[in-house]
């Protein structure tokens, strides 16, 4: 049998990056996939694939997380995936920049895990995976101030659920990608000027001399939603930044 045969996954943000390859390999993986994003479009080219369900969701909004959950759960997985990064030092950092930051990278996850964690306890247990970053507590990135202080947050908001629910079958456990290749890293590229220039200078941050794919960090979110004797973990996967 499939790891994840019979198990139900709810993704944030699937509809591209890591978010989009993480429901992909779930769904390889056995599992049913409720993939969301805020994009339509983007879960367009999802809504066909083999053991996914498609819900446009907001994770800004509160009502509409407690209605997917509701209409869509009770889940075994979840794996909150949603973030924004922001440019800047703290001088530079605009209070807006930070609560957004905030609200996106940090209370969508407790938004989420509330909807999702009351079944899982009653169900005997569950996974959540939270998306953070070696931007956090884990190393300090230049330019990233809102982006790191609330990928920081994850990190404490992962170790407190697994503290307090270690005892009840939940495991929550956090990613750390170094830098990788998404749609949105595009962006950032393109947005400094000097495409090549902006590129050459994210490759160098990683000592394998390469990005990492979202494939990669998606086989790493398979890996604990089934590795049952992990939990309150910082997982970093990062080409060697942080060695
Ligand atoms: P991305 O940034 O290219 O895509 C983000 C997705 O989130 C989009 O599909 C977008 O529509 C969706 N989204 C935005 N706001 C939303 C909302 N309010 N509700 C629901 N969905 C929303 O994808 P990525 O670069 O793979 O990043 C995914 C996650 O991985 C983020 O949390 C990011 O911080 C983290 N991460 C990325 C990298 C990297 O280098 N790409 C490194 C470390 C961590």
């Amino acid at each position: 049998p499939l790891p994840l045969e019979n198990k139900r996954v709810l993704v944030t943000a699937a509809g591209q990056g890591i978010g989009r390859a993480s429901a992909l390999a779930f769904a390889r993986a056995g599992a049913t996939v409720v993939a969301t994003d805020i994009n339509a479009d983007a879960l367009k080219s999802l809504a066909s694939e083999i053991n996914i369900e498609t819900r446009l969701l907001d994770v800004l909004k509160d009502e509409a997380v407690t209605a997917v959950v509701a209409e869509t759960g009770p889940f075994d997985v979840l794996f909150n995936c949603a973030g924004f990064v922001h440019s800047g030092s703290v001088l530079e950092m605009a209070d807006k920049d930070l609560d957004f930051a905030f609200d996106l990278n940090v209370r969508a996850m407790v938004r989420t895990i509330r909807a999702v964690l009351p079944s899982m306890l009653e169900r005997g247990g569950g996974a959540i995976i939270n998306m953070a970053s070696v931007a956090s507590s884990i190393k300090g990135v230049p330019n990233r101030c809102a982006y790191s202080v609330t990928k920081a947050a994850v990190i404490g908001l992962t170790k407190s659920v697994a503290a307090d629910y270690v005892a009840q079958g939940i495991r929550c456990n956090a990613i750390c990608p170094g830098t990788v290749e998404s749609p949105s890293l595009q962006d950032r590229m393109k947005a400094q000027g000097d495409y090549e220039a902006a590129r050459a200078a994210f490759i160098a941050r990683q000592p394998m001399g390469r990005l990492g794919t979202p494939e990669e960090i998606a086989d790493l979110a398979v890996h604990l939603a089934t590795a049952t004797y992990t939990t309150g973990q910082a997982y970093a996967i990062d080409g060697g930044w942080t060695i």
